[in-house]
């Protein structure tokens, strides 16, 4: 038995396209069926019903039929549309960036249930008032361990050994850390080969470490509690975004907006 013809599922909109004069493609990240794509017809006539429900950033009740190519979105109802999140920039763009997220690392299919919960926690997350980027950094870690990629953070990547509270060395290729022994082996080997544009590895300091570490294996509450001093926070987000950037091959569109935004707010 497949699919049946109809069918209904709640999922978060991660983001549309228009096809054509009137209807959109919107991708929607679901609990049962993973990422997949859909027609909303119609969707872009200003008395759709179907429109505000199907735009990023909104958990929606959805009906489905089976369509030959892309299943069609047939109705739609709005659970949550988030509506402190977008109507403020930078929570917005917090916001934007998580889907963009999402949407980078995953592909068409597959059901992943733990990536659905963290994915529609984190939009309440950053809908409160006083929700900062730690959010971020703790969603980007569970994110990656959901995906396979999680950092080890432990033993040596290389040798093995269990890591000392000293300064490593996190190396996204290997996706974890080197001991200083095996990072300044790998700087000599890389030495002799001078065409190399990024570097292997970069330090992580001891506090980094002991907060990934926690992060890795509390809930977001408790992650909340541990207080980050600017300097902190600037190394965890280089650390974490260095790794995804290593992973998806490329910078995301919305982290540089949210950079972008950041140093508007620093500059006022
Ligand atoms: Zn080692």
């Amino acid at each position: 038995m497949g699919t049946p013809r109809n069918y209904q599922t709640q999922g978060i909109i991660l983001k549309q396209t228009k096809l054509g004069e009137f209807d959109k493609i919107v991708t929607i990240y679901t609990p049962e069926f993973g990422k997949l794509r859909a027609v909303a017809k119609g969707a872009c006539r200003p008395k759709s019903k179907l429109g505000g429900n199907v735009e990023p950033l909104t958990h929606s009740l959805m009906l489905l039929a089976k369509g030959r190519n892309l299943d069609i979105v047939t109705q739609s109802q709005t659970i949550n549309g988030f509506l402190a999140l977008k109507s403020d920039l930078w929570r917005m763009a917090c916001g934007l960036y998580v889907l963009e997220l999402i949407d980078s690392f995953t592909v068409e299919g597959g059901e992943n249930r733990p990536l659905f919960d963290l994915l529609l926690d984190i939009l309440h997350q950053l809908s409160e008032p006083d929700s900062n980027e730690t959010a971020l950094r703790y969603f980007e870690l569970h994110l990656l361990h959901y995906l396979g990629y999680r950092p080890q953070l432990r033993r040596c990547v290389s040798c093995d050994t269990p890591l000392k509270p000293v300064v490593n060395f996190f190396s996204p290729g290997k996706g974890g850390l080197l001991c200083p022994h095996c990072h300044s082996e790998e700087n000599r080997r890389y030495e002799q080969i001078e065409t190399i544009s990024t570097r292997p590895s970069f330090p992580l300091s001891v506090e980094a470490l002991k907060v990934l570490r926690l992060w890795q294996s509390c809930d977001y509450a408790t992650s909340r509690r541990v207080k980050v001093k600017p300097e902190l926070s600037q190394e965890l987000e280089q650390v974490l975004c260095e790794y995804i950037r290593y992973i998806v091959q490329r910078e995301l569109k919305s982290l540089t907006w949210l950079k972008e935004l950041r140093k508007e707010s620093v500059s006022l």
